[in-house]
């Protein structure tokens, strides 16, 4: 039989039998029968004894449910029913907005590693461009330093030759 799905309408079920459990009918499997609720558009709010293994035994509520009551219990069973979607919906869009929450922290620590990253790589390149600085400034230094020791020689070649020739 139908006993509808929802916990909540369900979560009296164990305290219900424990309060009966002396006077419970059993089950043909000799099991104890717990008591239930049923939640069915026939029997809302109606109490039954119901085997774990084989379900229903027999009603705890003699009497069915009828008129305004009846009614009034079905429009506050899909209450419940609607307000327990709607919770669970929204823990869904939570578990959303935190997943989306952590990638976005996630991505916040990657564009904060790249910026520290570039600012390691800019260091490099200063002190690379200072390097290569120095380095230019030594070859200039090296090549002036030829020119003045081909002047000197082409200067003393030239004097040889003049005392050679006297
Ligand atoms: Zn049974």
């Amino acid at each position: 039989m139908d006993q509808g799905q929802s916990s909540a309408l369900d979560a009296t079920s164990s305290q219900l039998s424990e309060r009966r459990h002396g006077a419970n009918p059993r089950c043909h499997c000799s099991r104890t029968g717990e008591v239930f609720k049923a939640w069915t558009n026939k029997n809302p709010g109606r109490r039954f004894y119901r085997c774990v293994v084989h379900g229903f035994i027999s009603w705890v509520d003699t009497e069915e449910p009828a008129g305004w009551m009846k009614i009034s219990l079905l429009e506050a069973r899909d209450q419940i029913r609607r307000l327990e979607n709607e919770i669970k919906m929204l823990l869904e869009t939570n578990n959303d907005l935190n997943s989306q929450m952590a990638r976005m922290v996630d991505s916040t620590n990657s564009v904060a590693e790249l910026t520290e990253s570039f600012a390691i790589k800019a260091e490099e390149s200063k002190a690379l461009q200072l390097e290569l600085t120095k380095t230019v400034e030594r070859e200039r230094l090296l090549r002036q330093f030829m020119v003045i020791l081909w002047v000197g020689f082409a200067a003393l070649t030239a004097v040889i030759v003049t005392m050679v020739k006297k």
